[in-house]
């Protein structure tokens, strides 16, 4: 079976990406499998941290990558956390260290003001010196609540306020989270620009 390579050691992200090119015999394997240990991500844009881990998984594989890059960005704060999202308050920190940083960002900031977006860059390279990467990028507007709600999803979903269902994207049910985010979005757009 041909292989392409997932810059991710994510299982629920291989789950993803397997169903888009299971007819056409791809198999997406993670780059653990293969012990590639992940790239450092120095670029402060999405897309150019997804482009440096899909090209260092090319390259010490061979084979087609792909790789995702996402984060939370907040107006107010001018776009923080951004590519920082993960490592917000710290190298290592928690979910929970992280939000709290956030809402002790946003302590004076008014609910109409507390506007943020999820973002999610995909890009697919057929080998490492690929001129022509095919990048997908799409965004989920919402904003920051002032304290923390529900128990699902991960990362700011406890914060993250979903207008359109009126409650937190960690209250969603996962199925509607998946159809709907960022994420969920990307890989719409990926799979239309395989085809
Ligand atoms: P990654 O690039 O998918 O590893 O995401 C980087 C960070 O962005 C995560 O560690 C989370 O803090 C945040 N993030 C990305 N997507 C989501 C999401 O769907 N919900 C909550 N947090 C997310």
């Amino acid at each position: 079976m041909n292989k392409i390579v997932l810059a991710s050691g994510n299982h629920g992200k291989i789950k993803e990406l397997n169903p888009l090119f299971a007819d056409r015999g791809i198999a997406v394997v993670p780059q653990s499998d293969f012990s590639v240990t992940p790239a450092e991500e120095t670029a402060c844009t999405f897309v150019e941290n997804a482009l440096i881990k899909a090209r260092h998984a090319a390259q010490a594989t061979g084979l087609p990558s792909i790789a995702d890059d996402s984060g939370i960005e907040v107006d107010a704060l001018d776009g923080q956390p951004g590519v920082y999202s993960a490592r917000y308050a710290g190298e290592n920190a928690s979910d929970q260290q992280n939000n709290r940083k956030l809402l002790d960002a946003l302590r004076d900031v008014p609910e109409t003001q507390r506007i943020a977006r999820y973002h999610c860059v995909l890009v697919f390279l057929r080998q490492a010196q690929d001129p022509t990467p095919i990048i997908c990028q799409a965004s989920w507007e919402g904003r920051i609540l002032s304290s923390p709600i529900g128990s699902g999803g991960f990362g700011y979903d406890p914060l993250f306020y979903v207008a359109e269902h009126q409650c937190s994207a960690a209250q969603l049910p996962a199925d509607i989270k998946n159809s709907i985010s960022h994420r969920a979005q990307a890989l719409k757009l990926l799979a239309n620009r395989l085809k």
